[in-house]
């Protein structure tokens, strides 16, 4: 979805020279100039047509627009056989599945380009874990063997272990920072103080707000490094995880200043303070996307009966494990176990932005002993980036996924409400990945676990 931005601004400030469109909208008719472009091909056969590509007679990314999406992907396989076989990959493609499984006509022009097929990935189902007094069952893509059993033990002792999970999100925004140049520091001094003014921020909320019916701007940040003024907008997007659409609001956003200030100059819509994709202290301190914080307590018994190990070992084990050695370190937003196995898998298998798990994995696990004896765990999450509508999420495997989970789509009743479920779902998983690898740590069963479902005995099929 980042990408995205760039697709945006040119519809909304065409350039003199094209920028690439990277995600183009779904065109109807080709504009190829070739001598081919006017041909009818619909008598050639597919080899015919990859040896139009191969010989670049016929562009490889119109192939779309000339044959059904399904057509295009088979010929443009054939074109790939042959560039791979001169470099002495031959029939490297025949093992990467194509049929049955994916409708391109949903994918072209939304989700990948230039497509050749499809990476099929085992999703595991694990649950119920009672979030919220709610069963929740959550699905998970990955090759990791050994995550899904030990989350599914996690999510064992959560919902047996007393009341469950309970979680909040405690903050909502998702952000794009566009680098504004100014003549001066004075002057980018000037627009920093202009743009908190609250009239001034009434402004530009009415013309962000314009180019959106689901976007609400919530704030609109400044800093001043030198002649450069980095702007963080940040807005409530509804059900979407919201890059499209703070990056079109944010375009209008300058627009205004624009008039304001004519000397400044649009640098780059995002300025990286952002942060989208990168690991960074702001997101981490100031949070993006959703800011969730789960908690569970779970009885003395389970620990012991599930978890095999006692809360005081838990303890001490998050202690020296998540605090000090991230600590030692340098680590920022990295206080946890390993929670970022289990966000990428629950956004792989819900057709998620997986780039954006730097961030969404931003978590700090904590651990204390109640005056009972037993075991409480929260984990604070800043900066999880979900969506159920837009990117991945109308794919179909996808889509069954964040129905597993009861949050498919645009929620009618209270937009927003299937987002912030499913970033709640995932801090879910994340709680449910750490309780148990801890545990496994606590009691030193790490790699025998591991052992025995990462690698199969010899002659096992
Ligand atoms: P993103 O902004 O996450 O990149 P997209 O722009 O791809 O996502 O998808 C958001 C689109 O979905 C917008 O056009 C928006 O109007 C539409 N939409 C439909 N229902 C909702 C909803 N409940 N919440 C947010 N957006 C919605």
């Amino acid at each position: 979805m980042y990408v995205c931005m760039f697709w945006i601004y040119s519809r909304i400030h065409p350039p003199a020279q094209s920028i690439h469109p990277v995600c183009s909208s779904k065109p109807s008719t080709t504009t190829s100039t070739s001598s081919t472009s006017t041909e009818d091909l619909s008598q050639r056969s597919n080899d015919e047509i990859a040896q139009l590509v191969i010989s670049h007679q016929i562009k490889d990314h119109t192939l779309e627009k000339r044959f059904d999406t399904h057509r295009a992907v088979e010929i443009r396989r054939l074109a790939f056989d042959h560039k791979l076989s001169s470099l002495g990959n031959a029939s490297a493609l025949s093992s990467l599945p194509y049929q049955h499984s994916l409708d391109y006509s949903s994918v072209y022009g939304a989700n990948c380009e230039i497509v050749v097929g499809y990476v099929p990935l085992p999703v595991g189902m694990v649950g119920p874990v009672t979030l919220n007094n709610e069963s929740v069952y959550i699905p998970m893509a990955t090759t990791e063997g050994c995550l899904v059993a030990s989350t599914n033990r996690g999510c064992k002792a959560i919902s047996q272990g007393g009341t469950g999970a309970h979680s909040r999100i405690v903050k909502d925004g998702i952000t794009r920072a566009p680098c504004l140049r100014l003549p001066s520091a004075m002057a980018a001094a000037d627009m920093k103080a202009w743009c908190e003014t609250p009239v001034h921020f009434q402004r530009l909320k009415a013309a962000f707000e314009s180019t959106t019916s689901f976007g609400k701007l919530t704030s609109c940040a400044p800093t001043v490094a030198g002649k450069n003024v980095y702007l963080r907008l940040t807005c409530v997007s509804g059900d979407a995880m919201g890059m499209n659409m703070v990056s079109k609001g944010s375009l209008a956003v300058i627009d205004v200043l624009q008039r304001e200030f004519p000397s400044m100059v649009l640098v780059a819509l995002s300025g990286n303070m952002c942060t989208d994709k990168k690991a960074a202290a702001m997101n981490w301190i100031e949070g993006r996307g959703k800011s969730v914080v789960i908690e569970t307590t779970i009885s003395k018994k389970v620990v012991e009966t599930i978890l095999k190990t006692s809360v005081g070992r838990m303890v001490s084990t998050n202690y020296q494990k998540n605090l000090i050695g991230s600590a030692m370190a340098g680590s920022m937003g990295g206080f946890n176990a390993h929670a970022s196995n289990n966000v990428t898998a629950v956004f792989l298998a819900t057709g998620q932005d997986p780039a954006q798990n730097v961030e969404s994995s931003n978590c700090i696990t904590l651990v204390e002993e109640t005056t009972d004896g037993d075991l409480w765990m929260s984990c604070t999450m800043p900066s999880i980036e979900v969506g159920t509508v837009g990117g991945g999420t109308s794919l179909a495997a996808q889509a069954a996924c964040l129905k597993a989970i009861g949050c498919q789509g645009g929620n009618s009743n209270c937009p927003g409400g299937n987002a912030k479920k499913l970033a709640q779902v995932v801090a879910a998983a994340t709680m449910a990945g750490e309780l148990s690898l801890l545990a496994a740590l606590a009691a030193n069963e790490l790699v025998s676990a591991h052992m025995q479902h990462n690698r199969k005995p010899a002659g096992k099929k």
